[in-house]
């Protein structure tokens, strides 16, 4: 007899959420395991985690990138004991269920496209701006892969007049992207103190606003979202959405119509959009 239940991992570079729930929107015992630099330590605390439940009818996994969706893992990680790690072989070969794999931003923009901001919107993009940047796309109830997948944390950007001169950005891969001067360990490169702690009037703001205005205005270019969700632990400071929206309309200049930028409406998204692909199977 089928349990009607379904499972979600999202895999994350300190910590990895589990749940399992027959609602998307309902997940029952999540559950939290640091990730561990030995890969088959916390995969066997998140198999023994799933064997404690009855069997699955289907799992989905939502991944830090880069995923590698050829070899169905992890991808060129800096994290380098995750490299090349193969999730979905781990999983199926102890757990036996079907197993979906996708970036965590894309499940997160799964997740907030079917229950959250993103709900009854066909073109729909959720950044998160945390530790790094990354973005997840779905064009009508799809979302976006190609060659590798969305990679919007390391879009160029231009720098603001009113940078530190010494300040260069903190990716080992370009510097100046969109996550070497936007992230989290930007911020605090930056300014000598994390983004948590900086009072409401410091400039960091402003320039903060101006480079996720930038990375919103390509995407306006590009895939042309009718709304943008904008999350982690950056965006805590919620001036910073009327700052972004300001920034984004100077920088469109009356050319394009303006997707409105607004937090995320889910607490969990990657999570609850891994349930969601585990239920419907059908998303990749
Ligand atoms: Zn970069």
């Amino acid at each position: 007899m089928s349990s009607g239940l379904y499972g979600a991992i999202e895999a994350g570079g300190t910590k990895f959420l589990v749940a399992v729930g027959r609602e998307p929107t309902d997940p029952l015992d999540v559950r939290r395991f640091p990730t561990s630099n030995d890969p088959e330590q916390t995969m066997g605390a998140v198999i023994a985690y799933f064997k404690e439940h009855p069997p699955l009818e289907s799992l989905a996994v939502a991944s830090f990138g880069p995923v590698d969706f050829a070899a169905r893992g992890i991808g060129k990680t800096p994290k380098l004991a995750w490299q090349g790690f193969p999730l979905v072989h781990a999983l199926t070969r102890s757990l036996n269920v079907p197993v979906v794999l996708e970036t965590d931003v894309n499940a997160a923009a799964v997740g907030e496209s079917l229950y959250g901001a993103g709900k009854g919107v066909g073109t729909f993009v959720y950044i998160t701006v945390g530790t790094g940047i990354g973005a997840g796309i779905v064009v009508d109830g799809k979302t976006l892969h190609g060659l590798l997948h969305p990679e919007v944390g390391h879009l160029p950007l231009r720098r603001h007049a009113g940078e530190p001169p010494e300040f260069h950005g903190v990716c080992p891969f370009h510097g100046e992207c969109l996550e070497g001067m936007a992230s989290g360990p930007a911020i605090r490169a930056r300014w000598g103190q994390p983004a948590e702690t900086l009072p409401p009037d410091h400039p960091a703001w402003g320039i903060e606003a101006f480079y996720i205005a930038q990375a919103c205005l390509s995407l306006a270019c590009v895939v042309s979202p009718h709304r943008i969700v904008v999350g982690g632990g950056v965006f805590a400071n919620a001036a910073l959405y009327a700052l972004v929206n300001e920034e984004l309309a100077r920088l469109v200049n009356g050319y394009l119509p303006l997707p409105e930028v607004v937090p995320p409406a889910l607490p969990l998204p990657a999570l609850t959009g891994a349930l969601a692909m585990a239920r419907t199977a059908c998303w990749r």
